[in-house]
């Protein structure tokens, strides 16, 4: 059988043919939605924060999350909903990551650039110093 994969949900063994969870979570999931959606119609829930739809609901956080990202739950309907920035967890309401995130990924480039220059640099130290090993340790004998 091709597709066979766990459910990253329930770790059932299911096909992996639409959907990447099985259909009974997959059902489950739906479920949710239809509470979080007939909740959000509500006139007086549009303005809701995350965390209310999930007091209220009482839908997972992540779940919530999760349709936002998808673009099942609309942020121009609903402005106070949103999802975590993959990088710094603050509450976006499109993309992956925050405005302050992108700003830093150039930044955190140039600094993972320099960090592995550093190690590469200790490396060949390392290198060079286990070659002459023998010289070290009779200076150290003698001082
Ligand atoms: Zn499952
Ligand atoms: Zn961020």
């Amino acid at each position: 059988m091709k597709n066979v994969a766990n459910c990253p949900k329930c770790g059932k063994i299911f096909v992996k043919a639409l959907r990447p969870i099985c259909q009974h979570c997959y059902k489950e999931q739906e479920d949710q939605f239809d509470k979080v959606s007939t909740f959000m119609r509500k006139k007086q829930n549009r303005m809701s924060s995350i965390r209310e739809v999930h007091e209220q609901t009482e839908v997972e956080l992540t779940l919530i999350h999760q349709f936002v990202r998808e673009g099942r739950l609309q942020t121009k309907s609903f402005p106070n909903l949103g999802y975590p920035c993959e990088s710094c967890g603050e509450i976006i309401k499109e993309g992956r990551i925050c405005g302050g995130c992108t700003a830093n990924i150039t930044t955190g480039l140039d600094n993972l650039q320099k960090e592995k220059e550093f190690q590469e640099r200790k490396d060949a130290e390392r290198r060079a110093e286990k070659s002459k090993g023998a010289t070290y340790h009779s200076l150290k004998d003698r001082f």
